[in-house]
């Protein structure tokens, strides 16, 4: 099995969104270890409009512009250390201000599809061509910020105008409703590898333009979301340090539906290496394994990493690496085809 270890490289869109040093710069040094020593590299889906953003407004604010410095800075050092930087869009950036101390953040443009088909084309031009100046090199490949992909008419002109070749935005078997994220890969069936699509993300076309590299799923009993509401309310309580994350800001609330089909039903989850989630990863490629999949696709944010999730990763990919599995990044897998 070919282990692709993606990770959105974003700050926190809710509430508060923390700082780049605690959301980014450390949790990204201890994910860089854990994985070190078999030799696997990261898939860096950076949040380019946040660096956009960041960047227009660093002239007035001098913390941005240290901001935006540490991220161009540790960017390069991720490039250079062999990880696979990539495009990760997140519109709202560029509806939103600072005021000097918080970013304030837009609600109302949090999904692609929120913006005009010239403008979502315009801003992910300009996000990628800062984050390919940072790098020195065109980025290829995509994710969609909230797994907002949909319509994909919307999506392909994106990626013709943009020179964008491969997506990893699908979550087979999956769909959400909120004001923040709208989509629905309930029609792309669970064993879905890698697959060329053109007018429909969800359905595979082999004569298709582009590539798409599903997150891997697999099924989770409405006992663990218990178990996991249970650790949320008792660490609060008593501050168990090595399940607090690394990141220091605030999500976007989980719409209550959701909460609630977790709870009472199994559910589709991603592979996720992300707080308490990793410990079913095991469990996920073993399942991606009997289903034949040839690609476990990983989804993790460092800002969602703690100190138990990193030690589990260090010991999951071992194990990996010692069973046979290899490890591959989405340029490697563009290359291939
Ligand atoms: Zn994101």
């Amino acid at each position: 099995m070919k282990i692709l270890l993606t990770l959105d490289y974003e700050l926190f869109l809710g509430s508060r969104t923390g700082t780049v040093e605690h959301c980014l710069i450390e949790p990204m040094e201890h994910l860089q270890k854990a994985v070190e020593p078999v030799g696997a590299k990261f898939t860096v889906f950076v949040d380019a409009t946040y660096l956009l953003r960041a960047s227009q407004l660093s002239i007035g604010h001098k913390q941005l512009a240290a901001d935006v410095e540490q991220i161009t800075r540790h960017i390069r050092q991720l490039d250079a250390a062999g990880h696979d930087v990539q495009l990760h869009i997140h519109p709202h950036w560029a509806y939103s201000t600072y005021d000097g101390g918080e970013w304030r953040l837009d609600h109302n443009h949090y999904k692609l599809c929120d913006l005009e088909p010239d403008a979502a084309c315009q801003l992910t031009a300009q996000a990628k061509a800062l984050l390919d100046e940072t790098l020195g090199h065109p980025t290829r490949a995509f994710r969609a910020g909230g797994f907002s992909a949909q319509p994909t008419s919307l999506l392909r002109q994106v990626f013709e105008r943009n020179s964008l070749v491969a997506d990893s935005t699908v979550c087979p078997g999956t769909s959400y409703n909120s004001s923040q994220q709208r989509y629905d890969y309930t029609t792309v069936p669970a064993t879905s590898d890698t697959y060329r699509f053109g007018d429909d993300i969800c359905q595979p076309q082999s004569d298709g333009p582009f590539t798409e590299v599903p997150i891997s799923m697999h099924e989770v009993s409405p006992l663990f979301h218990w178990r996991l509401a249970f650790n949320r309310v008792t660490n609060r309580l008593v501050k168990l340090p090595h399940h607090h994350t690394y990141g220091d800001g605030i999500a976007v609330k989980t719409a209550s539906e959701s909460i609630v089909a977790r709870l009472t039903s199994r559910q589709n989850c991603q592979a996720t290496i992300d707080g308490l989630k990793i410990a079913f990863l095991g469990d996920a490629l073993r399942s991606a394994k009997r289903m034949g999949k040839g690609v476990f696709t990983v989804l993790g944010h460092p800002k969602l990493a703690t100190p138990y999730s990193v030690e589990r990763l260090a010991a999951f990919v071992e194990r990996a690496a010692s069973s046979g599995d290899t490890f591959i990044t989405i340029s490697q897998l563009i290359d291939k085809q």
